[in-house]
């Protein structure tokens, strides 16, 4: 049994795998940046580290340091959170390696699934869809380059295979632009993620992201917990997501959850992870995977009374799935918001001290936030400072139930998103359900 887990993290995250942790009586540990030292987690840990300077690369992303700080509070085993090293395949080894116990799947799953060029090779095996694109990396020749994209027909994508967070992706509209696109994106991949290979996908023009969250354990079991509406996006980024995905026929639904857990099985994965699709014209297609927590966790757990997270450590320990996918039931509907410290014109960052925290409540309301009034936010990091999901009989209810919530909810001292999610919660296309991703661009004039 795992008796002390350090969390490699910070934020909202941090502090959620900090109370699966404790609900499981399993001691904490928190590794924090200089900036950090008053995050609630940290103050909440069984112990603390300090790991470095604000900067990530020196601190959240610093592997040595993380790996000195659970030999010296004796942990054994490290939860990677989203974001910073939770897709790094490179950890992962070093933390087993080290004889620590990496709480997601082996490191070859996720250097397999972080390259999205490999990762569609290995997901049409089991007959899964993919965008048409290049089937592979886009090499050097500019007359192939042109010749496939003709084929595939304009606009085109053009990717990078190590990208994620919404970067590393950039549209040619035109056989004119192709050269200009594939250079520049190039460039981004090579400063963001070390890498340059590229490859082309067609632009789905008016897709919606749904996405499968599935859990497997090391005894050859996985089960899919569902799918979430994801499409309420800016820059890629998503702001909003729900579950289940509206308006997406039961028997297509159906075979998308046997097709992830038929993948799940064929690379025998471990852990919690989320297979992600566009879906157009009542067809999925699989744009990348991610062998992690996502953000969004918590609308699935809603519907289905699962605590992913305490899945997660449970698989890390070893233990079988304690879930059957018969008997799953999924039970009314879970909507999030993600409240940004930003403009919420402009979308700048606006980091600095919270004057007054006040989260709202009543039935159905959860609110997954690190912050308290007096907190100060760093500008070093993600400008995510709360989630509040609304759950309810029905997708009606839910959307009811968090404008309430929101117009509640008081955040002083910093600017927020608050407003625009309001808003968007009164659009009469998302009340109708099944927007597409480029809607809530197109409705701010963007
Ligand atoms: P990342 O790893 O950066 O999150 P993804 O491949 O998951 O990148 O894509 C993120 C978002 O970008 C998608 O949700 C979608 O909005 C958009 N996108 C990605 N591929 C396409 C495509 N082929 N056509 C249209 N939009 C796309």
């Amino acid at each position: 049994m795992l008796d002390k887990i350090l969390i490699a993290n910070r934020g909202e995250v941090a502090l959620r795998i900090q109370r699966a942790c404790r609900e499981l009586g399993i001691k904490t540990v928190a590794v924090h940046s200089t900036a950090d030292d008053s995050q609630k987690h940290v103050f909440l840990a069984d112990e603390s580290v300090c790991i470095g300077p604000p900067e990530s690369l020196k601190s959240y992303l610093n592997i040595p340091s993380i790996i000195s700080a659970a030999e010296v509070t004796d942990a054994m085993a490290i939860h990677p959170g989203y974001g910073f090293l939770a897709e790094n395949g490179n950890f992962a080894e070093q933390v087993e390696q080290s004889g620590y116990i990496f709480i997601g799947p082996k490191s070859e799953t996720i250097n397999l699934m972080g390259n999205k060029i490999s990762a569609k090779e290995i997901v049409s095996e089991v007959g899964i869809k993919c965008i048409p694109g290049s089937d592979g990396e886009l090499d050097d020749d500019i007359e192939k380059a042109h010749k496939l994209a003709d084929e595939i027909g304009y606009p085109v994508l053009i990717k990078a295979a190590a990208g994620g967070g919404g970067k590393g992706m950039r549209v040619a509209h035109t056989k004119g632009a192709l050269q200009h696109t594939i250079d520049l994106t190039k460039i981004e991949s090579k400063t963001a993620f070390g890498d340059d290979t590229i490859f082309m996908e067609k632009l789905l023009e008016e897709p919606r992201h749904i996405e499968f969250q599935v859990i497997a354990d090391h005894h050859g079991n996985a089960v899919c917990l569902g799918d979430r509406d994801c499409s309420m996006q800016r820059n890629h980024q998503k702001i909003i997501e729900e579950a289940p995905a509206p308006k997406i026929p039961k028997k297509l639904r159906d075979e998308m959850f046997e097709k992830c857990i038929a993948f799940c099985k064929h690379i025998d994965y471990r852990g919690a992870g989320t297979l992600e699709f566009l879906y157009e014209n009542g067809e999925f297609y699989f744009i990348e995977m991610n062998t992690r927590l996502q953000v969004e966790h918590p609308v699935t757990e809603m519907i289905t009374g699962i605590d992913i997270v305490k899945e997660q450590i449970k698989i890390a320990m070893g233990l079988p799935l304690s879930i059957k996918q018969e008997n799953i039931v999924e039970k009314g509907h879970a909507i999030e918001c993600r409240i940004n410290a930003e403009d919420s014109k402009t979308f700048m960052p606006s980091p600095g001290k919270i004057d007054l925290w006040h989260p709202p409540g009543g039935p159905g309301i959860r609110v997954d936030s690190h912050i308290y009034t007096g907190y100060e936010i760093p500008p070093y990091y993600d400008s995510m400072i709360a989630k509040v999901i609304a759950y309810a009989n029905s997708r009606e209810s839910a959307i009811t139930r968090m404008g309430i919530a929101l117009s509640e909810m008081i955040v002083e001292g910093i600017k927020t998103n608050r407003d625009l999610q309001i808003e968007i919660m009164q659009h009469n296309a998302f009340k109708e359900g099944g927007t597409n991703i480029h809607y809530l661009e197109k409705r701010l004039g963007l």
